[in-house]
């Protein structure tokens, strides 16, 4: 099995969050973790700090971490604002530029479900970066029922928009990687707030990734948010640099979605 590492940019900074909903419901997130326990005062002054401080986006701070591991992995940019999602893919450029200088893969991370929508997402992510986005992983993970039709249609080479403990399948030019095993799910457990603590993610993640081995699946994504790689989110953090360490320890291979369809492409000839 073949880990595959990937990121979702929510968020750059609190500043563009200003006029919008995202900033009081954080708040209120904050304050109902401490208050019921689920979240220290150590976490807390952090998250009050990590608030103030402002600076959302920790891409480059990951892309540290497993470069230091010798890893890499893929980070999908948006291009369209909506869903709690509000900053301008221009702002984002610096660390993109960053990011691929380093030898990360940057996908779409997409808002729109229709063909006319995505296609057009796909033409302003081309028209920023210089090329065209050859994966694709919605925002929340919303789809249409076909959406590898219309996806194929657009012209991605992959979509990792699926989550499921499951087999990749091909699909025309497109092949779809499911998500494995995703932070904010093992983390929060379906709540808007969080109901596992490290201890409890650890055994969860160790369970998904056994499961993930007995169902014998080619590839295992982790969809890891670069937001939660900082102190105010220490056991979404923690949890990350462990897992990697227990990955590497295991001796799993590492690939990226672009050697995933190398290797798919190879085994279907
Ligand atoms: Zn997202």
């Amino acid at each position: 099995m073949n880990i595959i590492l990937s990121h979702d940019i929510d968020h750059l900074s609190r500043r563009e969050h200003w006029g919008d909903a995202f900033l009081l419901k954080h708040i209120v997130r904050d304050i109902l973790e401490f208050i019921s326990g689920k979240i220290n005062r150590q976490d807390f002054h952090a998250r009050v700090a990590d608030f103030t401080g402002g600076k959302w986006c920790n891409a480059l701070a990951i892309a540290d971490f497993e470069r230091s591991q010798g890893l890499s992995s893929t980070f999908f940019l948006a291009v369209n604002k909506g869903y709690g999602l509000s900053y301008s893919a221009e702002n984002a450029i610096p660390i993109i530029d960053e990011l691929r200088l380093k030898g990360f893969e940057i996908g779409l991370h997409s808002q729109g479900i229709s063909e006319e929508e995505l296609r057009v997402e796909a033409s302003r992510f081309s028209h920023l970066l210089g090329f065209f986005p050859e994966g694709v992983r919605a925002h929340y993970l919303r789809k249409a029922a076909d959406h590898l039709v219309i996806k194929e249609r657009v012209g991605f080479r992959f979509d990792t928009t699926e989550y499921d403990i499951a087999q990749s399948k091909q699909f025309g030019a497109i092949t779809e990687i499911p998500i494995s095993i995703m932070d904010s799910d093992l983390f929060y457990a379906g709540s808007r707030l969080q109901q596992r603590s490290l201890n409890e993610s650890k055994s969860e993640s160790e369970r998904i990734l056994d499961k993930a081995e007995e169902t014998g699946i080619p590839f295992f994504v982790i969809n890891f948010h670069d937001r939660y790689f900082c102190e105010a989110y220490r056991d979404f953090r923690d949890w990350y640099v462990w897992y990697i360490n227990l990955l590497v320890q295991r001796n799993f291979h590492f690939a990226s979605f672009t050697d995933a369809i190398e290797i798919l492409s190879r085994r279907s000839e």
